[in-house]
């Protein structure tokens, strides 16, 4: 059985590339009729972020990314917050010490720092804790053993730190990356258990992930460099055979591919890169994709592409296609660079695959608003056009506002440019066939249209850019008989009046 985790930290809100992990995470699960887990890894008292837990929760609800097992959803290898779990962590760092894998380090931060310094000045600026430079520090391994007792008797503040051999080759085979291999020389004792009583990201993952029965540990490319060390752990806590499988995906780039996409990124760069609004304690605010309009099946359909593809042409997805779809094996290593264009491309394909009749349902509400009603048959008529031209749902709203709403201004150098000569009379004997036609579906438009030109042995030309002009103020926007029949013959009329005491020629 298939079980995987998406693990984040709630050290702030949730960016992009987050909520990718999480996706793949589920779609790999979904795919192989297992379950996706969502645990909260809290051990960093000192990082957390209020409202964080609750942002990660809401932004996977909107995207469709629900967890079978979570702090929200239960389960029974629960609870799913690691500062939940905290009594638990405790036995198995004492484990790695009587097997000799760990050791108590009794260094204070001052020491360490002043450790660090010295390096550096001897010319070592990456100095670290590690399988030569322990030998001179304050630990169990350096200190008599009285001492040793006698210190975690009298409560001295400590950490538990791995002890890793000094020279053996770490290797791993990664599903996208993979035979990995890391030689523990280029490795540190890293800290497992910390002085206050909580264990570190590493051990707490490994605990977690063992007793939470993982298979598969799918995560972003930056946990890479810890993978050796999380192997290691598996192997000195005896869990070497269950040892889940590691996935590492590739980065999510800037859109010129110069460095990682972070979080910090915000709406710098004209595109927002959290799913939803987030606003910090200090009150600046974060733009989402959700506020900006954007269809959770869009923004999905867009991240799955970012470091994946089926091989095939086929880019429209729904998340049951992905899941049918998606192969891990596909993962691409390289980083992948995002895509604004081609996400508000996404956002489009999806808003014309929206339902009509629900769109016009949508654009009736925001019209009332407006206090603008429209029968059923013109918003029906209507919705089409709107959905040609828009990337957005706002969009169409705004357009049909253009639409409805007579023009106040007027692109003047088009005026002067497309509305001269006989034009003027023209446009005038046009409103008063209107008049006495008064047609009154589109089709009536239509026609009236064609046969007033045929009638008058004229061009396209000496009608069309006026009429254009007065109904709307510009030379864009659909075709002049859906806009005279969406705003009615009446309105047409008056429209044209009002641009010819405007312009009069
Ligand atoms: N808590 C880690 C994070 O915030 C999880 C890394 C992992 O999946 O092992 O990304």
């Amino acid at each position: 059985m298939v079980r995987v985790r998406f693990a984040p930290s709630p050290t702030g809100p949730l960016h992009m590339g987050g909520v990718r992990t999480a996706l793949y995470n589920y779609l790999f699960a979904k795919k192989h009729g297992g379950q996706f887990i969502l645990r909260i890894e809290d051990t960093d008292q000192t990082r957390y972020v209020p409202g964080a837990e609750d942002y990660i929760q809401k932004s996977m609800e909107w995207c469709g990314i629900t967890p079978d097992e979570g702090p929200v959803a239960g389960g029974e290898y629960g609870p799913y917050r690691q500062s939940e779990r905290k009594a638990m962590y405790r036995q198995y760092a004492d484990k790695l010490i009587e097997s000799g894998h760990a050791y108590y380090a009794f260094d204070t931060s001052e020491e360490l720092e002043d450790m660090r310094e010295r390096a550096k000045k001897s010319g070592f600026p990456n100095w670290q804790y590690n399988s030569i430079t322990r030998d001179r520090m304050k630990n169990s391994l350096t200190l008599p053993s009285a001492e040793v007792s006698k210190r975690l008797e009298a409560g001295d503040p400590y950490v538990i730190r791995i002890k890793l051999p000094r020279e053996e080759e770490v290797k791993f085979e990664d599903i996208v990356r993979g035979w990995v291999s890391v030689n523990t020389r280029n490795m540190d004792d890293k800290v497992l258990f910390k002085s206050d009583g909580m264990p570190t990201y590493h051990l707490a993952n490994i605990v977690d992930d063992h007793t939470m029965k993982i298979t598969h540990v799918i995560r972003g490319e930056e946990w890479l460099p810890s993978a050796p060390l999380h192997v290691l752990l598996y192997r000195y806590l005896g869990w070497e055979d269950t040892m889940p499988q590691f996935a590492h995906l590739p980065l999510l780039l800037k859109p010129d591919g110069n460095g990682k996409l972070s979080k910090r990124d915000g709406d710098r760069l004209g595109f927002p890169v959290f799913p939803l609004q987030w606003t910090t304690a200090e009150g600046d605010v974060y733009s989402g994709y959700k506020e900006n309009g954007y269809f959770p099946e869009a923004f999905v359909n867009m991240l799955a592409f970012l470091g994946w593809n089926p091989g095939t042409e086929q880019e429209i997805f729904s998340m049951r296609a992905l899941v049918d779809a998606f192969d891990l094996k596909k993962v691409n290593k390289a980083g992948a660079r995002f895509d604004f264009e081609k996400t508000k491309w996404f956002n489009q394909q999806y808003l014309r695959m929206q339902d009509n009749a629900s769109l016009a349902t949508s654009l009736a509400t925001s019209l009332e608003g407006e206090n603008i009603s429209l029968g059923q048959d013109k918003l029906i008529h209507l919705i089409p056009l709107l959905k040609e031209r828009a990337v957005f749902v706002n969009d169409m709203h705004r357009d049909a506002l253009d639409i409805l709403r007579a023009p106040e201004e007027f692109d003047e150098k088009s005026v002067q440019k497309r509305y001269k000569g006989d034009a003027g009379e023209v446009l005038a004997a046009f409103a008063q066939e209107l008049e006495s036609q008064s047609p009154e579906n589109a089709d009536d438009f239509d026609h009236v249209l064609k046969a007033f030109i045929e009638a008058r042995g004229i061009g396209f030309g000496k009608i069309g850019p006026g009429l254009r002009l007065a109904l709307t103020g510009s030379m864009a926007g659909p075709s002049l008989p859906d806009i005279m029949f969406v705003i009615g013959a009446e309105e047409t009329v008056a429209r044209i009046h009002r641009f010819q005491e405007k312009f009069p020629l």
